[in-house]
């Protein structure tokens, strides 16, 4: 067998794939432009491990299953004005996840809530972390079978490994005992080990009634809420801008918009249970 036949086998052997399509370039290159050995090894583990990252990445992203990519650097903060531009940047520094605490998207629908949470899970799968995306009625669902099926530690397990866990539209269904208890459970293992990225159209104060049961719906918040960052958003739906403008559509009335007075957003602080902040 030829050396760089070898070479090719050795380097399959190794699972180093991708360097295999530029090994020859990479030779010629390195005789023509007269490199050290160095620097031609260096380049060829270059190209590979650039494209393991790639790959990583993919598989990252096909994991976190979101419904849509939404790049912070797409959202018109002009738009929405109640947002605070500069904390919403800051988050997407990841802090939170190596600190791993919450994020919670509050206000009415079309505001830009899921758009802002993906696009912080994006952030984080680019940078690395595992991100998972679901529904609340979907998780609550899926949790709730796995529990009459005896299986759910298992699927448990599924919502605990992801850094990020976003969970979407929060409180647009009432929601049984078993689920209610199913999240709390779910909300206590990834206490202090692990982000949630929450969106809701309804406010702290309502949360009683979602989970119909005011005890759990304390308990789940007292820890969601510990160490977390709740960005309250109050305006007009994105998605009926155009409409507007062509004077189709009038925006009712809002009511105040739940977790804050002063309109924007806001931080709840790293201790407390913050329940009474509304
Ligand atoms: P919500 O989750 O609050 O109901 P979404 O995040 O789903 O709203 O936003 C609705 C649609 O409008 C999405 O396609 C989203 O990307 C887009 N959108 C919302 N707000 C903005 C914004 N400020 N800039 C750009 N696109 C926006
Ligand atoms: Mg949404």
């Amino acid at each position: 067998m030829f050396p760089l036949e070898q070479v090719h086998q050795q380097r399959e052997m190794l699972g180093l794939l991708d360097a295999g399509a530029v090994l020859e370039n990479r030779l010629d290159q390195a005789s023509h432009e007269n490199l050290s050995y160095v620097e031609f090894l260096q380049g060829l583990l270059q190209v590979e491990l650039q494209a393991r990252r790639e790959r990583y990445l993919k598989a990252r992203l096909r994991l976190a299953h979101f419904p849509a990519i939404k790049r912070l650097e797409d959202f018109d903060w002009t738009f929405q004005p109640s947002i605070d531009m500069r904390q919403i940047q800051s988050l997407a520094s990841l802090a939170f996840v190596a600190e791993a605490t919450n994020i919670l998207f509050l206000g009415p629908p079309g505001v830009g809530k899921s758009h802002l949470a993906i696009s912080l899970g994006l952030k984080a799968v680019e940078a690395g972390f595992g991100a998972y995306f679901v529904t609340a009625d979907r998780l609550l669902q899926d949790l709730e079978k796995a529990y009459h099926e005896h299986r759910l530690d298992r699927r448990m397990r599924v919502y605990l490994a992801p850094k990020v866990l976003i969970v979407d539209e929060f409180g647009y269904l009432p929601l049984s005992r078993v689920a209610a208890t199913l999240f709390f459970q779910l909300v206590s293992a990834r206490y202090e080990r692990g982000s949630f990225i929450l969106t809701s159209n309804k406010g702290f104060a309502d949360w009683g009634d979602v989970w119909g049961d005011p005890v759990i719906a304390t308990a789940i918040l007292d820890r969601l809420l510990h160490h977390s960052h709740v960005v309250n958003i109050r305006g007009d739906s994105y998605r009926l801008k155009d409409k507007k403008r062509a004077g189709v559509w009038t925006a009712p009335a809002i009511p105040a918009s739940p977790g804050d007075s002063a309109g924007g957003s806001n931080s709840v602080g790293a201790s407390g249970s913050n329940l009474d902040r509304r």
